[in-house]
C-alpha cells in the first residue's frame, strides 16, 4: 500500500506543512489548489494496471487529505473517514473477533455508545476506566485478549489529562495498539505517534477543518498491517469521505497553525478572565498550574488548546446564562472559527446515566466553550456580560 508521507515535507515546520502536505500545484495544470475530483470511476485500458478503477476505493482529492493528514501527525499512513465515528468504528472492526478493548470512561460520548452498545452485540468486550491513571489501564489490561486501548488527553469536558508515554508502555506490554483521540489538541498542538501511540484518531468535523461545514474523521497510524485491515474496510464497508469533504478539509488544513495559535490566545485571555469571577466556582484549563496532570500536559503538548471549560457558582441557572449571550453560539461540537458554548450535561453527555456523569464531573452547572478566533474582547465581554445578567436573575 502507498506510503502517504509527501516525501517533499517530511522534515518541514508544521507551518509549513499544514501548507504544503499533500498540497503541492497540480502537476498537469499547476493549480495550487488541489483539484475536486467529483468523479465515481475511471477509463481503464483493458488488460493494463490502473492506480485509479472506482471513487470507493481510490480518489486523488482524498488522497491529498490522506497524505497531509499523515505528514501533520508524523505518520507512514492516514485514511479518511465520512465521520469521526466512521473513524472509530473502523478502529474497532479492524480488532480481531472477540478481542477486548479498554477504553477512558471520559471519551466522547459517541464512542462510549459505539462500543457499549453497538459492538458490544457484535462480541467485542470493553472495560471503561475511570479516572483514566495508567495503574487502572494497566488492570483492566487482560493478556492475549485485549487488543486496543483508546484515549483522549484533554478529555471532554473537564479536560483530564493522562500521560500518553506511560499508556503507550502498557500497551506494548500487553502486545496491543494505544489509540489516541487527538481532536481536542489538532497536530498543531499534540502528536501522540511522538509519545508512543500507534493510531491517532481526529474528527476533522473540528478544527482540522476549522469552519464547521463538514464532517469527517481520520485515522493516521505507521503499522502495515493496520494499514490493509484498514484499507480492506474502507473497500468493503465504502465509509468513505466525499471528493468535496475531503477539499474543504485540505482547504481548512492551510490556515490550521494561524487559527490555533488564535484559539489559544483567546482561551488564555478568557481563563484569565473568568479566573476569581464572583459568578465562577471553578476554571478547567491544562495550561494553569493547579490544573490536574499540567505537568504531563506541558510535555506531551505545545499548549493548552482552545477548549475552556468552567462550573458556575451554585445558585446560577445555567439556561439563564446561555440565554443571554449574544456573539457566542449556543451549541455542540467544537474547533471551528466561531466561539460555540454547550452544557454538556443536556447536550454531549445527555446519554449517560446522571451517575456517570458525576463520577465524570459533568455536572448541571458545567459550562463548556470551544473558544473561537473572534476578537477576545468581544467573546469576554460577550461571556461576563450574560453572567451579569443570569446573577440579576434575568
Ligand atoms: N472524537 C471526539 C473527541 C469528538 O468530540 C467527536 C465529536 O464531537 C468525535 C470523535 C466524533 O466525530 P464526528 O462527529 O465527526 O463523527
Amino acid at each position: 500500500m502507498e506510503d502517504k508521507k509527501d516525501p517533499t515535507l517530511s522534515d518541514e515546520h508544521i507551518e509549513t506543512r499544514t501548507v504544503h502536505a499533500g498540497q503541492r500545484p497540480d502537476s498537469r495544470t499547476g493549480a495550487v489548489t488541489v483539484p475536486i475530483y467529483a468523479t465515481s470511476t475511471y477509463a481503464q485500458v483493458p488488460g493494463v494496471d490502473h492506480p485509479y478503477e472506482y471513487s470507493r476505493v481510490q480518489n486523488p482529492t482524498r488522497e491529498a487529505l490522506e497524505t497531509a493528514c499523515a505528514a501533520l501527525e508524523g505518520t507512514r499512513y492516514a485514511t479518511a473517514f465520512s465521520s469521526g465515528m466512521a473513524a472509530i468504528d473502523a478502529l474497532i472492526r479492524a480488532c480481531p473477533p472477540h478481542s477486548h478493548v479498554v477504553a477512558g470512561l471520559n471519551a466522547y460520548g459517541g464512542t462510549i455508545r459505539l462500543l457499549d452498545q453497538v459492538w458490544v452485540r457484535e462480541g467485542r468486550t470493553f472495560t471503561f476506566v475511570y479516572p483514566v491513571t495508567f495503574e487502572n489501564i494497566r488492570e483492566a489490561c487482560q493478556p492475549s485478549k485485549t487488543a486496543l486501548i483508546l484515549i483522549e488527553t484533554p478529555s471532554n469536558p473537564c479536560l483530564d489529562i493522562v500521560s500518553i508515554e506511560k499508556v503507550a508502555e502498557i500497551a506494548h506490554m500487553f502486545g496491543c495498539y494505544l489509540a489516541v483521540d487527538n481532536t481536542f489538541m489538532s497536530p498543531y498542538l499534540q502528536n501522540p505517534v511522538e509519545h508512543g501511540a500507534d493510531v491517532v484518531i481526529h474528527s476533522t468535523t473540528k478544527y482540522l477543518n476549522g469552519h464547521s461545514d463538514s464532517i469527517g474523521g481520520v485515522l493516521c497510524y505507521n503499522d502495515d498491517m493496520l494499514d490493509e485491515k484498514i484499507r480492506f474496510i474502507v473497500k468493503s464497508a465504502g465509509a468513505i469521505l466525499s471528493p468535496f469533504e475531503s477539499w474543504l478539509i485540505l482547504r481548512g488544513l492551510r490556515t490550521l497553525h494561524v487559527r490555533m495559535d488564535r484559539h489559544v490566545y483567546n482561551a488564555r485571555r478568557l481563563v484569565e478572565a473568568l479566573l476569581g469571577h464572583p459568578a465562577i466556582e471553578r476554571v478547567y484549563y491544562p495550561e494553569l498550574e493547579t490544573h490536574p496532570g499540567h505537568d504531563i500536559h506541558m510535555r506531551q503538548a505545545r499548549a493548552g488548546g482552545g477548549m475552556v471549560s468552567f462550573s458556575l457558582k451554585p445558585g446560577l441557572d445555567p439556561l439563564g446564562f446561555f440565554r443571554h449571550l449574544k456573539i457566542c453560539i449556543y451549541g455542540e461540537s467544537l474547533g471551528g472559527v466561531e466561539t460555540l458554548i454547550s452544557h454538556p450535561a443536556t447536550m454531549t453527555h445527555a446519554s449517560l446515566t446522571e451517575e456517570t456523569r458525576k463520577k465524570l464531573g459533568v455536572t448541571e452547572n458545567l459550562v463548556r466553550v470551544s473558544v473561537g478566533i473572534e476578537n477576545c474582547d468581544d467573546i469576554i465581554g460577550d461571556i461576563l456580560e450574560a453572567l451579569d445578567r443570569a446573577k440579576e436573575g434575568g
